[in-house]
């Protein structure tokens, strides 16, 4: 858009001016442009200051022909045909947007349905179409560390530590479950199709606990018996299936390390960093430390076979206020495994850690992290070997619109997963749970009888009612909050962010929004690069609808 008339938004502020009636829509400078995001379309553009001074007119109700006044008024310029066109062809193109939806005045009315009926159409949708995508047996909740971190070591809302185990019986009748799931999925697409979903999603178990090698035999019984199922009948070999387990590294033998390597099992490896970094919080019942124990146990994968220790092993490290993040970070990443990650102590019921410090230090800090982020850009976009993942943070913006937005009032947006079709676990109770994260107070079905559809059509009206709250629906983030039902469970009910912690997450967005404009504008090629990868299946996988496969 070209600059047209002249500026007076020096005496306006255009923030305040949205703020008062239209709460879903943000603003952001950048240099003497703004862009405006509005939610109800999750739709974007930019304006210069004096086209912005315009909308504000515009959308302030201010006649056409007393904003030709105005802007002749205050400009030279303004007066000469060619600018009057220009006003013109922008206030058309303001009516366009307003047409299809965007500048839709005040909060949200609905973010999810609540209605049961609409909820029972949309988890008979998932259930016919959605991939259940990740399946986690719980072999035991029994555990030989107390991290201090840990839900179940604190106990405050969550289930404590027991020595209850998953039966074979019941993990079997999960893993049917699973295969009739898995194979209806799969023989309604092509062969094609097929072959890249045996890429990208390969039939597969999670092992999880507690700690899963304490109940070992149940991991082998079950691979066995995974294994033997019929799946030839589908085309699928045995060599396409694919195992995965947690573990934190206090077991490890000749026996589990051959059956490791003979099953290829993807394994995630608990160590928070160096011995005095990982001690802070793994610690054994006594609170003796487990670096000695975890870490010779890490080696001893690595010198069995090191090729599987390349390509099999992840690290995982967990991190508080207390750890240094850079040294666990680099300490994990030169152990030579597949992939390192490090994510912050989640606690039930609380979604940022101190968050009044959280926040300040992240505002203190955006400065200079956008200066950093400016330098990378620069030197990313000079080099062809760039780490995409460093960009995860902009991968959301792949579903922004641009273009042709179709904003409404009632969003009908699920804020989580799809419940008990995309991700399953069975509990060591043989229940099914929405996913490995939660503890047993809400579940969902049983392997005995499947899924339950009015505990979740249940589960689903609570959530849904718990984020139509009045903050959600006057809340720009929305579209934006990973926040999800796993996360908000605590005990029996569902919680929502506090106030404080919404601004953080606002805070993140509004981060990530001003690390997208220069991306956007000024290395169109770079954010191409980064699209693609996220919008590339076999790159990034997401919950997957066969509609949309
Ligand atoms: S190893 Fe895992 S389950 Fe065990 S105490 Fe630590 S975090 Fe909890
Ligand atoms: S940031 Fe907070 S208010 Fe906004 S959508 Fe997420 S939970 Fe709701």
């Amino acid at each position: 858009m070209n600059d047209v008339g002249a500026g007076s938004l020096a005496n306006r502020d255009a923030a305040a001016f949205f703020a008062a009636e239209w709460p879903l829509i943000k603003l952001f400078h950048y240099g003497a442009d703004w862009l405006v995001y509005d939610a109800k379309p999750h739709f974007a553009f930019i304006v210069s200051t004096d086209e912005m001074n315009l909308l504000m007119d515009f959308l302030g109700g201010k006649l056409e022909t007393d904003i030709f006044n105005t802007c002749s008024s205050q400009s030279d310029t303004c007066s000469s045909q060619s600018d009057a066109k220009v006003i013109k062809n922008l206030l058309a193109k303001f009516s366009e947007l307003v047409n299809n939806g965007v500048f839709i005045k005040g909060p949200v009315v609905e973010i999810s349905p609540v209605d049961r009926t609409a909820i029972k159409e949309q988890l008979a949708y998932y259930d016919a179409n959605i991939l259940l995508r990740k399946f986690c047996l719980e072999v035991t909740e029994d555990c030989n560390y107390r991290c201090t971190y840990c839900k179940r070591t604190i106990a405050n809302g969550y289930r404590p530590h027991s020595k209850n185990k998953l039966s074979r019986q019941n993990a079997y009748k999960g893993i049917d479950y699973y295969f009739k799931k898995y194979t209806a999925f799969f023989q309604r697409l092509s062969r094609e199709k097929q072959e890249l979903l045996l890429q990208i999603v390969p039939p597969g178990i999670s092992w999880y606990g507690g700690e899963p090698f304490l109940n070992f035999e149940l991991i082998q019984q079950t691979a066995d018996y995974f294994k033997q199922l019929p799946w030839e009948q589908y085309s699928i070999k045995t060599s396409d299936l694919r195992f995965a387990s947690n573990t934190n590294l206090s077991i490890m033998n000749g026996e589990i390390l051959t059956f490791l390597v003979d099953n290829r099992v993807s394994l995630f490896a608990s160590l928070d960093g160096p011995a005095a970094e990982h001690d802070k919080c793994r610690v054994f019942e006594n609170g003796a430390g487990t670096f000695h124990t975890a870490y010779r146990n890490l080696m001893k994968i690595k010198q069995f076979d090191e090729t599987y220790f390349r390509q099999n092993v992840s690290i995982f490290g967990v991190y508080t206020d207390q750890h240094d993040y850079d040294q666990c970070l680099n300490f994990t990443r030169n152990i030579g495994a597949l992939l390192c990650q490090h994510f912050p102590a989640e606690y039930t019921g609380a979604f940022v850690s101190r968050v009044a410090e959280t926040n300040a230090s992240f505002s203190d800090s955006l400065e200079q992290r956008l200066l950093n982020f400016n330098d990378k850009l620069s030197a990313d976009s000079q080099n062809s070997e760039i780490q995409i993942e460093d960009y995860s943070n902009l991968f959301p913006f792949a579903k922004l619109n641009y273009d042709q937005p179709a904003g409404k009032n009632s969003l009908q947006i699920q804020l989580t997963c799809p419940m008990g079709f995309d991700n399953l676990m069975v509990a060591a109770n043989g229940d099914f749970l929405i996913c490995h994260k939660v503890d047993a107070s809400m579940p969902i079905g049983h392997c005995d009888s499947g899924l339950d559809f009015e505990k979740l059509t249940d589960l689903n009206q609570r959530y849904n009612s718990l984020i139509n709250n009045h903050r959600c629906k006057n809340c720009w983030n929305v579209n934006f909050c990973s926040v999800c039902a796993a996360s908000r469970m605590t005990g029996e009910t569902f919680v929502n962010p506090t106030p404080q912690e919404c601004d953080y997450f606002q805070l993140r967005t509004s981060y990530d929004f001003l690390c997208f404009i220069p991306l956007a504008l000024d290395y169109p090629e770079l954010l191409q690069k980064i699209f693609d990868y996220r919008n590339d299946r076999k790159s990034f996988v997401g919950v997957i609808d066969i509609n949309d496969f």
